[in-house]
């Protein structure tokens, strides 16, 4: 059985992740969400407050006698750190409590795994920290989003198609980031990247140069068996059809990568002038694309029901197309009464820094506890 100090340490992290969730809540609701006694949750409240985590916020409107106290999470009780390693660089965040991105850099360093790659890291980090006079005492974790299957458990990227890496430790990066660390899947960073109290369950599109997504369930990553879910990719939309760098004939990464719509030297924003301007070879293109979108998300949402956030480099581009798209998808789906499960990315920038960091401060952030009152 539980000893009184391990339960009021549950109790508190259990009244840090509400928080968390649900932004603002009275002790009178934190009581009644969490299932804890008046008696224990004012005595915990009164220790986060303490120790600075939890600050008081505001005052409810009462419907009579004193008006409830809203508590919510100190933003500046500690930083989390998010670092996405690309194909050709390095981008760093450091955000608050509350993941609020606070300061970002980008090293222009290749990723290889090599002694001298991991230095440089390092020394980048560190370079960081500095110039923006960090106390590395304050960072609680460090997030890692990469391009890969990742098996946390086992502390070893499974595979990375783009760095060409099989079966390789995360050892080298745990020496490089003195903190307490975690690596997770670029697109999984990426989808999580979205989460809100409005939305704590959806599908995730990562319309990048190679296509993925994720799951998000309850707050958490829906990895699957072999940590592949979310694999959007590679579902086959034109049996036979495009050649995909996966081996197969027809998957989706080829039709959905923004690949099949900006020529070599073309920016995306290039492509979506011309399509603005009416060149006939751009909207054709774009209409087609929207076309295999609207197939895609729709077997998607007969599939799990949930609302689909379209984010990744289309995704940035694609809100003042959203009608469209639901009109096309509305002729794949004749269940739903309206397509009204469609959203685009609210994140345009620093999606797989920002969430690394976020999953870092899930996994790690009642390491705040730890801090003296
Ligand atoms: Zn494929």
């Amino acid at each position: 059985m539980a000893n009184s100090s391990t339960g009021k340490r549950l109790h508190q992290e259990l009244i840090i992740q509400a928080l968390r969730r649900e932004s603002v809540l009275t002790r009178q609701e934190l009581s009644r969400r969490l299932g804890i006694s008046m008696p224990t949750t004012l005595q915990c409240t009164n220790a986060l407050l303490e120790k600075n985590i939890i600050v008081e916020c505001g005052t409810q409107i009462s419907t009579g006698g004193r008006k409830p106290k809203e508590l919510c999470l100190n933003s500046r009780t500690g930083f989390s750190i998010g670092i996405d390693i690309a194909l050709h660089h390095v981008e760093i965040v450091l955000t608050d409590f509350l993941s609020n991105i606070l300061h970002h850099t980008k090293l222009n360093i290749p990723f290889q795994d090599s002694v001298i790659w991991y230095k440089a890291l390092e020394e980048g980090l560190s370079d960081f920290l500095h110039e923006y006079h960090i106390d590395r005492k304050q960072i609680i974790c460090a997030g890692i989003s990469f391009p890969g299957i990742i098996d946390e458990e086992n502390d070893i990227i499974v595979r990375s198609h783009i760095f060409q890496l099989e079966h390789v430790s995360l050892d080298r990066f745990h020496k490089a980031i003195p903190f307490p660390m975690t690596v997770s899947n670029d697109a999984n960073c990426a989808s999580y990247s979205e989460i809100s109290s409005e939305h704590p369950r959806y599908l995730y599109l990562s319309l990048n140069e190679s296509v993925g997504g994720g799951l998000i369930y309850q707050g958490k990553i829906f990895k699957g068996t072999t940590m592949q879910a979310g694999e959007f990719g590679h579902i086959i939309l034109h049996p036979g059809g495009r050649q995909c760098y996966c081996g197969k004939k027809g998957c989706v990464d080829p039709y959905l990568s923004p690949l099949a719509l900006r020529k070599k030297g073309q920016t995306m924003e290039d492509f979506f002038g011309l399509v603005e301007q009416g060149d006939e070879t751009a909207r054709e293109k774009w209409d087609a694309y929207l076309e295999d979108l609207a197939i895609l998300t729709t077997n998607l949402h007969m599939a799990l029901n949930e609302i689909i956030i379209i984010g990744g480099e289309t995704g940035n581009y694609i809100e003042p197309y959203m009608e469209i798209l639901r009109q096309k998808a509305g002729k794949y789906d004749l269940f739903a009464r309206d397509v009204d499960y469609l959203f685009p990315t609210v994140r345009k920038n620093f999606a797989f820094s920002l969430g690394a960091s976020m999953l870092a401060l899930q996994k790690y952030e009642n390491l705040v506890l730890e801090k003296a009152p």
